[in-house]
């Protein structure tokens, strides 16, 4: 640290010899006054020492202030003779003494280091040529440390008064460096810089450093001052205006909202638990800052619990007479369900609030009109009708909600449409649940399980509105396509109606006695016919379906189409002609009849269960030469597969039995298609027609036409019973099928079947793959082969 070498000037040869006190934090400057603490023995006989003299001392630093008994290498060798002012004892038995430092010293060599330390030492004149440069880093020190005492709080005005009396550049600079707030080292630095000049040089740049600090301390002060006073004058402007706001008998439209709220919460309805949570969020609206985010959602929160419906409750129309006539006027046939209504209404007559409403569940095909029958009974009973559509639903909070401390969040389905519904008992219809999906965000099934549990509805809860919602007045009505794929338990809850689909004379009925009044009304038609003859063909090329949707959809095209050609000026039509639907309607979509041209050889007709009702399907089977490859193409889903393997197995292992000629299996390659191109198709129930189809191939026997299967086959040639039986049946019909085969089992299922539709078909029902066969292969006839190209190859 020593930098700059003492050059020992003539006048300064005289050595000094004085008692020697280390130091340990601090640096004695010349010029300056400091008091100094004085612990150590030897420190104190130092003192001592040099208070029997003349008060003389030479201090020096420790280069390292933790070391309880330096020697002398411990010590810097440029120290400060300084003079002894006072020595004061204290009350605690410590000592201190007030030094002012005079001159600097370089310690030459120890003459004692026992007891206490005593140097000599050569004292070191500063001659500072007055010259302008001096002058002038003298004044601009000062001006610097004027600004930094200006500035700073702890710096005070007597040092600049100090600074300013200073006489020559080496005494302003160890003015400066001792109010400066620097630590030891830099302290001894500057003590060790003995030229003036250069010294008050590197005091000008720490002053200069200095200011820029205090400089940016002031401004961040100031900007928080401001800040503190911009907010403080809001709030007393604000608090001003109330004082105004009141004495003109005003509100402010805070204050006037909130009373607002208060008042909605008091007239509402809510059960006091509720009331409470309002009442609550209330006041944490009032003691928020005004402009608070969070303001908007508390409010909105308190808008929805204000809305809810609580105890607003609809009259149940009791006269079970008046009902079915309201119920039969708006629908034709659906007699189950119509009867669960009114036996509802009749229990509901004696047994008074107690009976719980019935979960019902609509189950159909599309168009059967679940939906349209659900808004007539509320309608009867004079009940509000809400709908909400589950389908596609996966997440959980889509029906419980999500919590409020999520931005945007809202209450779930079934509150959403409780507040629609703006009463406690309306007929909530939950559409398409056997759409309902599952995933990793939770399961919307189990929430589902909650509203339709008479024993929980009563509580349910939903995540936004954090409350308790009672929904046991709700009479819930879902509806599906098909059963299956809803959750077991979910079924459990529900009582099952089922909405078959129509037979064509139920259409032509239905189109006559509703959809074309309503459509004709709806399309400010006066009078056109549409003959029974013109219906029937409308239901058989166009609207191949089992519910009447399609075919409401093309009367209201005839209707618009009418409607059109009044609007033009043109004469309007009376009635429609069969030979006029093309140009209503477009090309028929469906040619009615039997399927096929001609008997083939390996092309079987199923008959099949979708959500749609029921459809044909056609089996092809084509035999080539190959490597015993089974080929299954059209979209078949597993299980369908596997009843192609199954079918396979059961023709190869009765090749003798059916009287197939023996074949190389080995040698050939078996193509199964199952055409209606995209559409994915599953289930066991088409193994017969596969069979059938394969036999028919194999034997080149071909397959009657006008006869329709359906059945899950065994191994052994076992026929076993199936699903939707009603549905497929009444496909078959609309098929124009003539005869259908069907298994032995579902032979009690015969009664759901209308009349006509029975006298219109014949139905056979079959235990065995062997009975089957005869009825449904063509008798062979010698030139067969010849006859039908398709017939395969032989071996
Ligand atoms: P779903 O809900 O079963 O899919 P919709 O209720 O939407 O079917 O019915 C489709 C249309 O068919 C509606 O306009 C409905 O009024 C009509 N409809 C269906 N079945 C009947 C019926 N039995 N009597 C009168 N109209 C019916």
């Amino acid at each position: 640290m020593e930098q700059d070498q003492v050059e020992p000037t003539e006048e300064a040869v005289d050595l000094v010899e004085y008692p020697l006190l280390p130091v340990r934090d601090a640096v004695v400057f010349p010029h300056m006054m400091i008091p100094l603490f004085v612990g150590r023995d030897r420190s104190l006989r130092a003192v001592d020492e040099a208070l029997e003299a003349d008060h003389r001392i030479l201090i020096v630093t420790q280069r390292q202030a933790e070391i309880a008994e330096p020697t002398p290498e411990d010590l810097y060798t440029i120290g400060t003779i300084a003079s002894i002012a006072r020595m004061l004892r204290m009350p605690d038995g410590t000592t201190s003494i007030l030094v002012e430092g005079l001159q600097r010293a370089k310690v030459v060599d120890f003459t004692q280091t026992r007891a206490f330390f005593r140097a000599r030492a050569m004292p070191i004149l500063e001659v500072v040529e007055e010259q302008p440069l001096t002058e002038a880093l003298m004044r601009a020190a000062l001006a610097l440390f004027e600004k930094c005492v200006e500035l700073s709080r702890s710096l005070s005005d007597d040092a600049y008064v100090t600074a300013m009396n200073a006489q020559d550049a080496g005494w302003l600079a160890d003015v400066l460096a001792a109010h400066l707030d620097l630590d030891v080292d830099e302290r001894q630095q500057l003590l060790e810089t003995l030229d003036p000049v250069t010294r008050l040089q590197k005091l000008s740049i720490l002053l200069a450093k200095e200011l820029d600090v205090l400089e940016l301390e002031d401004q961040i002060h100031s900007q928080v001052q401001e800040e503190v006073d911009k907010t403080q004058r809001e709030f007393m402007l604000r608090e001003q205006m109330k004082v105004i706001q009141q004495e003109l008998g005003e509100l402010d439209p805070l204050m006037q909202e909130k009373n607002e709220l208060h008042e909605k919460i008091d007239a509402s309805q809510m059960p006091d638990e509720v009331r409470e949570k309002a009442e609550k969020e209330l006041a944490r609206l009032d003691a928020m800052p005004p402009m608070s985010p969070e303001m908007g959602i508390i409010r909105t929160y308190l808008d929805w619990l204000i809305e809810l419906p609580w105890a607003e409750e609809t009259k149940d129309n009791e006269d079970v007479v008046q009902v079915a006539k309201l119920l039969d006027e708006e629908h034709y046939g659906l007699p189950k369900a119509k009867e669960r209504i009114l036996e509802y209404i009749s229990v509901r007559k004696l047994a008074g609030e107690k009976m719980r409403s019935p979960i019902l569940c609509f189950v159909g095909p599309p168009g059967t009109g679940k939906t349209s029958l659900g808004k007539s009974i509320a309608k009867a009973l004079g009940r509000n009708f809400v709908r909400v559509s589950l389908g596609g639903i996966r997440d959980e909070a889509e029906i419980r909600g999500h919590r409020r401390t999520y931005i945007g969040s809202l209450p779930g389905r079934v509150i959403q449409t409780m507040h629609r519904a703006k009463t406690v008992n309306p007929l909530f219809m939950l559409d398409e649940i056997d759409k309902l999906g599952t995933d990793f965000r939770g399961d919307p099934a189990a929430a589902l399980l909650e509203v339709l549990d008479p024993e929980q509805n009563h509580a349910f809860s939903d995540h936004y509105l954090d409350v308790d919602y009672d929904l046991s007045k709700v009479m819930f009505i879902t509806t599906a396509n098909i059963l299956d794929p809803i959750p077991p338990a979910l079924q459990d809850r529900m009582e099952v109606i089922e909405f078959p689909g129509y037979i064509e004379e139920e259409k032509v009925e239905i189109a006559k006695r509703f959809l074309i009044p309503r459509q004709m009304e709806e399309h400010g038609l006066k009078d056109l016919r549409f003959s029974d003859r013109v219906l029937r063909e409308m239901v058989r090329e166009y609207c191949y379906e089992a519910g009447v949707r399609n075919l409401e959809r093309a009367v209201a095209t005839i209707c618009r189409k009418g409607a059109r050609a009044i609007a033009e000026g043109r004469k309007a039509p009376r009635h429609v002609s069969v030979q006029s639907l093309p140009k209503y309607l477009g090309p028929p979509q469906y040619s009615y009849g039997i399927m096929e041209e001609e008997d083939e050889v390996g092309l079987a007709t199923g008959i099949a269960w979708t959500a749609g009702g029921g459809d044909t399907m056609a089996v092809e089977v084509t035999l080539m030469e190959g490597k015993g490859n089974l080929i299954l193409t059209g979209q078949l889903g597993e299980v369908m597969q596997e009843s192609a393997q199954a079918a396979l197995s059961y023709a190869r292992s009765h090749v003798a039995d059916l009287g197939l000629k023996k074949r190389r299996f080995d040698k050939l390659d078996i193509h199964v298609h199952v055409p209606e191109g995209a559409i994915p198709k599953d289930g066991p129930s088409a193994g017969v027609t596969i069979a059938t189809a394969l036999v028919s191939a194999l034997s080149s026997r071909p397959v009657h036409r006008e006869v329709g299967m359906t059945g899950e086959i065994t191994l052994r040639g076992r026929i076993l019973g199936i699903g939707g039986f009603r549905e497929k049946v009444l496909a078959a019909h609309r098929a124009g099928l003539k005869k259908v085969l069907l298994p032995k089992k579902n032979e009690r299922d015969l009664q759901e079947i209308p009349r006509k539709v029975r006298r219109d078909m014949e139905f056979v029902f079959v235990e065995r793959m062997d009975e089957l066969l005869p009825l449904a292969l063509v008798q062979p006839a010698p030139d067969s082969a010849k006859k039908h190209p398709r017939a395969g190859i032989s071996s």
